[in-house]
């Protein structure tokens, strides 16, 4: 047991030495670390310090440095984590940040194999720009910019997992340093897509939360753009007119269906409220309304009118509202809920799944259950209805300010719903985190959570690595 002064003292004494140690690649409390600290959605606390390695060399000697002081180390991405699992806590230990920001150098692109080695911190928008004179596409596509180290370990989903699955998918190898007693560099970065010799040890580093190991390169299988998309708003009546059209779209659209989501009045009108006079649904009042994105050749703009002239007569006689909108203003209607939504009020972003005949029902019951919690607190849904994923988002217009106590009980009556009615997830695609860590020790059979507990204690057995809160 040390006292304050004595654990002020051993700090300083280790924050010294990370500065002889790691000095070119550290910011301190002095150099504004606000970027580092703020998440995306709620609040985060303090770090003692940042630091940016630039290479796996670096890296390592940060680890170390952890394990020596026994110090969380946070590795942060694009810190746009949805789980609060990328930014210290507001109360707990200290924490170090890791940020891969400069972990950039060294892309590797194989047009021939449709392959990559990209290092961890490259954003996706830096890897897309790199691989469009291919001719290539790293196809998770979602309404932000993360790193692709973050992308892995948060195993991202995304607007068109539908066609092209989630990151776990398009993962073929990973390199990462962990925090075993040698700081070993598990290097595991084979491009091969048939490569059947042995248990998958990249795989686990997918999901993870920065707790095993501090991915540091990812092998990526790569697509080809599509030389053609088309994008269509659907205006529905409502959540059960949006299960019949999901049904009768993929039963026309058949291979060409990229992306499918489905976003509710209320998000449609938060969307709008920040596109500054763009309309992409041309005046029509905002209700539940389906995005569908169509690829292939040419001929793609002819199949998405025989999806909607298919829509029309599934309606039996009573319309359908659709129109063939440029593939950039559908999707800035979809990418602006989120901004909308913020700027209406308090957020809490609840990402949760369910099998798909059960959507409209699970969502009138969300409605109810935040209804009944809490009257100013409305649901604002969007999300990858296709996939049985619904961003069912929680909002208290300004001024209204919610309790711990009634965030937390919303957030606990929509998963118990859920999972427990529905056998659904309390995390569809955000993955672990502070914001839903109890509903992992509430919800992992014991036999599971040993196992996770087990990968842990291999690769990081002294604790130092990810978020403190973190349920594993
Ligand atoms: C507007 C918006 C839309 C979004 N839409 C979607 C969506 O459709 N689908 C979806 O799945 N997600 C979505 N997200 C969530 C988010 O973008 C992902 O979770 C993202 O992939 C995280 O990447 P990042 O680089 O920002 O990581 P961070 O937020 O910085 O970190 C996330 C987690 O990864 C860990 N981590 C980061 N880098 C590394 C590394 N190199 N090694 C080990 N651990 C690491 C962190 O410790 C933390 O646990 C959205 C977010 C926003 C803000």
């Amino acid at each position: 047991v040390t006292d304050d002064a004595d654990s002020g003292t051993a700090m300083a004494a280790a924050l010294a030495e990370l500065v002889r140690d790691l000095g070119d690649a550290l910011l301190g409390a002095d150099d504004g670390l606000d970027r580092f600290t703020e998440p995306a959605r709620g609040r985060g606390g303090p770090a003692l310090a940042v630091v940016r390695p630039r290479d796996v060399a670096e890296v390592r000697r940060a680890v170390q440095w952890a394990r020596r002081h026994r110090v969380h180390l946070l590795p942060q991405g694009a810190v746009s984590g949805l789980v609060g699992a990328s930014t210290p806590p507001v109360d707990g230990p200290p924490v170090v940040v890791l940020s891969t920001e400069q972990l950039v150098d060294g892309l590797v692109v194989d047009p021939v194999d449709r392959t990559a080695v990209v290092p961890a911190g490259l954003r996706l928008s830096a890897l897309e720009c790199a691989l469009a004179p291919h001719g290539l596409t790293f196809p998770i596509d979602l309404g932000a910019d993360p790193t692709i180290g973050g992308m892995v370990a948060t195993n991202t989903g995304g607007a068109r997992m539908l066609r092209h699955g989630d990151v776990r998918r398009r993962v073929l190898g990973v390199q990462a340093v962990v925090a075993d007693d040698a700081v070993s560099v598990v290097d595991d970065l084979s491009t091969l897509r048939k490569d059947n010799t042995g248990p998958d040890v990249s795989g686990l580093f997918v999901g993870s939360a920065g707790s095993l190991g501090i991915v540091t390169r990812v092998a990526l299988d790569l697509e080809r753009r599509p030389a053609h998309s088309a994008t269509a708003l659907v205006s529905l009546s409502g959540d059960e007119a949006a299960l019949d059209a999901l049904l009768v779209v993929e039963r026309v659209a058949g291979e060409r269906l990229s992306a499918l989501e489905v976003l509710s009045a209320p998000a449609v009108d938060a969307a709008r409220s920040v596109l500054d006079g763009i309309d992409p649904l041309g005046g029509r009042p905002a209700s539940t309304t389906m995005l569908v994105e169509l690829v292939g050749s040419a001929d793609v703009d002819d199949a998405l009118l025989g999806v909607l002239a298919a829509l029309d007569e599934g309606a039996r006689g009573s319309g359908v509202e659709a129109a063939v909108v440029p593939p950039a203003r559908a999707w800035a209607l979809r990418h602006a809920i989120t901004e909308g939504l913020r700027r209406r009020g308090t957020v809490l972003g609840l990402d949760v799944s369910v099998p798909r005949p059960a959507l409209p029902t699970f969502l009138a019951e969300a409605r109810a259950a935040v209804a009944a919690t809490d009257g100013s607190a409305e649901v604002a849904d969007f999300g990858h209805w296709a996939d049985g994923g619904v961003h069912c988002n929680v909002v208290w217009p300004d001024p209204h300010q919610p309790d711990p106590e009634v965030v937390t009980s919303c957030r606990d009556a929509v998963f118990a719903i859920a999972v427990e009615r529905y056998r659904g997830s309390w995390s569809a695609e955000h993955g672990v985190g502070p914001h839903n860590a109890d509903w992992w020790r509430r919800t992992t059979p014991p036999e599971v959570a040993a196992a996770v507990r087990g990968l842990r204690s291999l690769f990081d057995p002294l604790r130092v690595l990810g978020h403190p809160d973190l349920p594993w």
